[in-house]
């Protein structure tokens, strides 16, 4: 789950990371009260939506010499005119894709004088199996491009779960980020903190691009991105209460109601799967003969008719799916049960594509009977490897 940059500021400010004064704002009239509650005399305007990129990015609706997505602004007048010409409009940056988000929220902060960027994020890294900081001293633009051009300039330290984050680790990032003095006594103090909110809170990701050095000497935190473990957040009542449904798309949301692993892609072939393995296994082969899958689903183990049912229903909704393919290898899930839920949700909302089921493993025997009885135009596949040659054909035929 992703929350917006000015909630994750609140979040971080509790654990007693630096960052600015600010106010979030959901229409253009109450820009002025924001800006005025502010010390001024520099406002900073930002888009409010789960996507980077936002300070390059264009607005579809503004012409192409228009400001992007985050403004300064000189005066409360300007902060104002920004506000109104933002907000309602759409955002395209590099990581909205071609269609943007729509610009709901703003934030509106105190400006900071900026002397120089960083990058720092922490994450998961699995290759060493601890949570690592990465940091750069080459921040504020594309990360992605100093990886790519001068990956040396990107340093990674993995902090020790029992130790925690250590004076050394402090020595290390501190000398990464080429910070001294001042700024290096905020880095003692701010490290352990975002480790500490990291933990604490079950996230998966932490970015701060930028972490800046202010004219004054002083850290602060310019820009915050965070991400949670989803399978942490049942534990984390004030995090899921962060969650703005508009930034996600809506067959996804329909899937996390019934616990149903579903991602959306670009392609068109709807997938039900059950086992992330055999998901992942079933999405390359549909690649192998020349399509793309419309999603990647994993049912689970022990889903019940109910959750299947669920599943084929947000599949067929999906008006780029062409043709389906149900694969399942039946070992604690049944194939009778997938063949039920196929069933039911055919009978609901009708079958207007191919559809192919290889169903193999328990109950494979009583889950065939019940789709060959149930009428169902269903093109019944042996192995995988039939399976998605059939599907990919009969999408083509389509
Ligand atoms: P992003 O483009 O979505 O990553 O949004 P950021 O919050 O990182 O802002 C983009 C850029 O705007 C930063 O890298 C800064 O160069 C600039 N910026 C943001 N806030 C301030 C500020 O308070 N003062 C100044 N001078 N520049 C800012
Ligand atoms: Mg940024």
């Amino acid at each position: 789950m992703n929350i917006h940059e000015y909630q994750a500021k609140a979040l971080l400010k509790g654990f007693g990371a630096p960052v600015a004064e600010g106010v979030a704002i959901f229409s253009a009239d109450e820009a002025e009260a924001a800006a005025k509650s502010l010390p001024g005399p520099l406002y900073v305007v930002k888009s409010q939506i789960h996507a980077g990129g936002r300070g390059k990015g264009k607005f579809k609706e503004l012409g192409p010499d228009a400001k992007g997505g985050v403004r300064l602004a000189f005066s409360i007048d300007e902060a104002k005119a920004h506000a109104a010409e933002m907000l309602g409009n759409t955002l395209v940056t590099k990581q909205t894709g071609e269609a943007g988000k729509q610009v709901n929220r703003l934030y509106i902060e105190d400006g900071a004088d900026i002397e120089r960027e960083l990058y720092l994020s922490i994450l998961v890294d699995r290759t060493v199996g601890q949570v690592a900081f990465v940091v750069s001293t080459e921040g504020g633009m594309d990360i992605e491009a100093v990886a790519e051009e001068t990956p040396e300039k990107i340093i990674t330290v993995a902090i020790d779960p029992e130790a925690g984050v250590t004076a050394a680790d402090l020595a290390k990032l501190n000398g990464a980020l080429e910070l001294t003095g001042e700024a290096a006594a905020d880095g003692e103090k701010l490290f352990p903190i975002l480790y500490k909110a990291f933990v604490e809170k079950d996230m998966a990701l932490l970015e701060v691009n930028p972490l800046i050095v202010m004219k004054d000497g002083r850290l602060r935190v310019l820009d915050a991105k965070v991400s949670f473990d989803n399978n942490a957040l049942f534990r984390h009542d004030d995090i899921v209460a962060l969650r703005d449904l508009t930034e996600e798309d809506a067959k996804e949301i329909e899937a996390s109601k019934y616990d149903l692993a579903y991602v959306a892609l670009d392609g068109n072939i709807g997938c039900m799967v059950n086992g992330a393995g055999l998901a992942m296994a079933t999405m390359d082969i549909i690649k192998l003969y020349g399509q793309e899958p419309a999603n990647f689903l994993d049912v689970g183990g022990g889903a019940t008719k109910e959750k299947v049912t669920a599943a084929f229903k947000i599949i067929t909704a999906d008006p780029a799916v062409k043709g389906i393919l149900v694969n399942i290898f039946g070992g604690i899930m049944k194939c009778d049960v997938i063949a039920e839920g196929v069933v039911a949700a055919v009978k609901e909302v009708g079958l207007k594509v191919p559809l192919v089921v290889r169903l193999e493993g328990t109950n494979v025997a009583l889950g065939k009977k019940i789709i060959n009885e149930s009428g169902l135009d269903v093109i019944a596949a042996d192995d995988l490897d039939d399976a998605a040659q059939k599907i990919v054909n009969a999408v083509k035929g389509s």
